[in-house]
């Protein structure tokens, strides 16, 4: 029996990075896990795979988030196929993963580009939470992944920092709104993570994963499964008594 045995979870952009590493750690824990994707078929088939392997239990849901209809989108194909993998429709932990980084400083940064992160990373969550509310049931779990970006100034993404800035106001003010049901909200802010989102910049470059892995307290850069354990934490019963928080998981960055 793992932790989460009997829960379901939604992780949006479980197909790739951070996600994954958090759909296949609750599918290990037992969740019934529904992997959200939204261009990456084959990496999410994938996702699914190694958590059946694993002997676990989960799907993929496909909807591009940020645009007309995502949401609806999204829960329309988890409610077709939740009952074919679980004994009950409903979710207990929801997982706001999905996100962009458009680069750019405040002078180059375009009204397209803003957009955009704000449509997928605050717009997307905002409205994914506001019509799962009467899925999730009473006692179930809120995880919305931030970034350290809003506690350290880096001027090269300023509009990301802006938005997840938002995220983690939700995050308190949701946790108010929902502690009545036993439900907690929190937020888990990573540092720089070897995903694909850092790889033009990171990947291959020595200099820059060492100048990277020395921002960190403890010398290296992240890797996907140091979040996840951290949500998997939260997801747990064990993590019954945090909500409204945000937790820095950063490796120390910037200390
Ligand atoms: P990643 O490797 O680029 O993966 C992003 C995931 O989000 C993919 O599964 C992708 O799905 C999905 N996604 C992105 N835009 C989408 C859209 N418009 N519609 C549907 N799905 C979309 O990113 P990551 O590094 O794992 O980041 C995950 C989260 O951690 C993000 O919220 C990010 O801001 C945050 N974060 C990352 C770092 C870091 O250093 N990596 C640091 C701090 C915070 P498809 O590929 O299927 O389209």
């Amino acid at each position: 029996m793992g932790t989460l045995t009997g829960r379901t979870a939604l992780v949006t952009g479980g197909s790739r990075g951070i996600g994954r590493a958090i759909a296949e750690r609750l599918g290990r824990e037992g969740a019934v896990v529904a992997v959200h994707y939204g261009r990456a078929a084959d990496a999410a088939d994938e996702v699914v795979a190694a958590i059946r392997a694993g002997g676990g239990s989960a799907f993929a849901v496909h909807a591009e988030l940020g645009v007309s209809g995502d949401v609806e989108t999204l829960w329309e194909g988890y409610d077709r196929q939740i009952l074919e993998h679980a004994d009950r429709a409903g979710l207990d932990i929801l997982v706001n993963n999905a996100g962009i980084t458009p680069r750019g400083e405040i002078e180059e940064t375009t009204a397209e580009s803003f957009d955009e992160a704000v449509a997928v990373n605050m717009r997307a969550p905002f409205f994914l939470t506001q019509q799962g509310l009467k899925r999730l049931r009473d006692g179930g779990r809120i995880v919305n992944i931030s970034s350290g970006a809003t506690r350290i100034a880096l001027t090269d993404i300023i509009a990301y920092a802006m938005t997840k800035g938002a995220v983690e106001a939700f995050t308190l003010t949701l946790a108010k709104a929902l502690g009545g049901r036993g439900i907690t909200v929190n937020s888990v802010a990573p540092g720089i993570v070897d995903t694909d989102i850092n790889a033009s910049w990171l990947r291959g470059n020595e200099a820059a994963e060492r100048s990277a892995a020395a921002l960190s307290a403890l010398g290296r850069v992240g890797r996907p499964e140091d979040v996840a354990d951290v949500v998997a934490f939260l997801a747990s019963d064990d993590g019954r008594w945090v909500t409204g928080q945000v937790v820095d998981a950063t490796g120390g960055s910037q200390l």
